[in-house]
């Protein structure tokens, strides 16, 4: 092996670290960065000159704190799982507490009270329905893609240890998203994730997707989903006996350009689900913990799911932790004489102390702050902010769900004239709003608002100003291209 040699000239000096040094010392710092870390969802080659790379120092509220000590505002909730501010003290010092009582011990064999206390809260707060059997038991997991692979395994075993083993299928939607892990992957429709792995994919199949951008014109966006509810109904028939679970995302689809639907189309499909005796996986990862103006997403169709994912907004972005709630007959399915009838599914982190303190904590400020109630009257700012983008040259739809608004960029500000992908509109538009101090990450042509959920009046206006001026100057720049 070749001995290392720790090369030191990039290292920013001590005194670097003060805020507002000089520029080069946060080219220093990105060239540190650069030399060892890989970053995720990412093409390296883009660092730094197409894509800025920017260290952060420190976050505060909604803001986070470069170490050029400039202030940008984080409108994506740092990949959607801030709900609440960053640095939030309540969240701190619950974290703290549990550190310094039990960081963390085996789960399997061993209880805790963070993880009971936890899956009894949450239990009590998953969506009902009338008529249907509760969520009733609590598996956890360390992220969401791993949350996601435990619900689609336990469903398949599930119909095994049923003696189904012809059932392997899992049902998805077009433009849905679950994870990146390959089971995750599999059921997930967004090519640019998905299309290399392809070949090392479980089948899945894909009906149509709800999404209201996609109704035919003057169709509404019930009338759309009823479409596509029809379509499932049609997939489900052609498969008898095959399929385990039909997974979703209930209201908006997120990583697949924050696509919302009616939630009429969730009604049906729990009815078909029901019919044709297969499970309905709620991914609420994304939408969960009031993102879309309730608790969960499913409550605004009065539906209840049989396996439901939780994760991002879980501990409101501190620790990564995932729960899938289950109910009592698909935990009851494994119980047997036989340990390979068993779940023997775990990570060395199932249940983490830390994290489940910190979800406590983060249900705590739900109720002592009466959050839900304060979304839907920022909600309602965000609408109004929105509006007068809805009549731009360029933005051919605006969407709303709760703390989640998104303009659909187009050429004409129609439906039929996307942009072409080489022009990357959002990237531009991404790198005119950093330097406007507002951390957009755009997907594809589609801008979003998705800020943690004590964004103040002057945070959101200027996120409302630099959205505008970040899509003129990007197609501006584009233009010139
Ligand atoms: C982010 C996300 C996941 C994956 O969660 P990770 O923690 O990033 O693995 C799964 N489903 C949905 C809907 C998500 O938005």
């Amino acid at each position: 092996m070749q001995k290392k040699t720790h090369d030191t000239s990039m290292l920013a000096e001590p005194g670097d670290r003060a805020s507002g040094s000089s520029a080069g010392s946060a080219a220093q710092w990105r060239a540190r960065d650069l030399a060892v870390l890989w970053h995720p969802c990412t093409q390296m080659r883009e660092h730094p000159d197409t894509l800025p790379l920017l260290p952060i120092e420190r976050g505060e509220g909604p803001w986070l704190i470069g170490r050029d000590g400039r202030r940008y505002l984080d409108a994506v909730s740092s990949w959607w799982t801030n709900l609440f501010g960053h640095a939030e003290p309540r969240l701190a010092a619950a974290i703290y507490r549990q550190a310094n009582t039990l960081e963390h011990v085996i789960l399997a064999g061993c209880s805790h009270a963070p993880a009971v206390e936890l899956a009894e809260r949450l239990l009590a707060l998953a969506p009902r329905e009338p008529g249907r059997p509760p969520l009733s038991k609590v598996f956890y997991a360390d992220n969401g893609s791993a949350g996601v692979e435990v619900a689609l395994k336990m469903a398949f075993h599930w119909f095994r240890n049923r003696g189904e083993s012809r059932r392997t299928k899992f049902v998805a939607l077009e433009g849905g998203y679950h994870g990146e892990t390959l089971g995750a992957l599999a059921v997930g429709d967004i090519p640019l994730y998905r299309r290399v792995y392809a070949p090392l994919l479980a089948e899945a199949l894909f009906a149509p997707s709800p999404d209201a951008y996609l109704a035919q014109p003057g169709q509404s966006a019930a009338g759309h989903a009823e479409d596509a509810a029809d379509a499932l109904a049609r997939l489900l028939d052609h498969h008898p006996g095959e399929i385990c679970a039909l997974i979703l995302e209930p209201r908006v689809q997120c990583a697949g350009g924050m696509r919302v639907h009616d939630p009429v189309y969730l009604k049906r499909a729990r009815e078909l689900c029901d019919v044709h005796g297969i499970f309905l996986i709620a991914d609420e990862i994304a939408v969960g913990f009031g993102r879309t103006g309730t608790m969960f997403a499913c409550e605004q169709a009065g539906i209840a799911p049989d396996l439901m994912c939780l994760s991002k907004g879980l501990t409101g972005g501190t620790m990564p932790l995932a729960a899938v709630l289950a109910t009592q007959e698909l935990y009851d399915g494994f119980l047997d004489d036989s340990r390979e009838r068993a779940f023997l599914h775990s990570h060395s982190y199932t249940g983490n102390p830390l994290g489940c303190a910190a979800a406590l904590a983060t249900l705590d400020i739900f109720e002592s702050d009466d959050v839900i109630a304060g979304n839907r009257i920022t909600a309602a700012r965000m609408a109004e902010l929105a509006l007068p983008l809805a009549s731009h040259r360029h933005v051919a739809d605006v969407r709303q769900a709760g703390m989640i608004v998104a303009f659909e960029l187009t050429r004409n500000g129609d439906r039929s004239t996307p942009f072409d992908a080489a022009a990357r509109i959002g990237l531009r538009a991404y790198r005119a709003a950093l330097d406007r101090g507002v951390l957009l990450r755009p997907l594809g042509d589609v801008l979003y608002w998705m800020p943690p959920y004590t964004v103040d009046e002057d945070a959101l206006q200027l996120l409302a100003t630099t959205t505008r001026e970040a899509i003129d100057l990007a197609i501006a720049e584009a233009a010139c291209a």
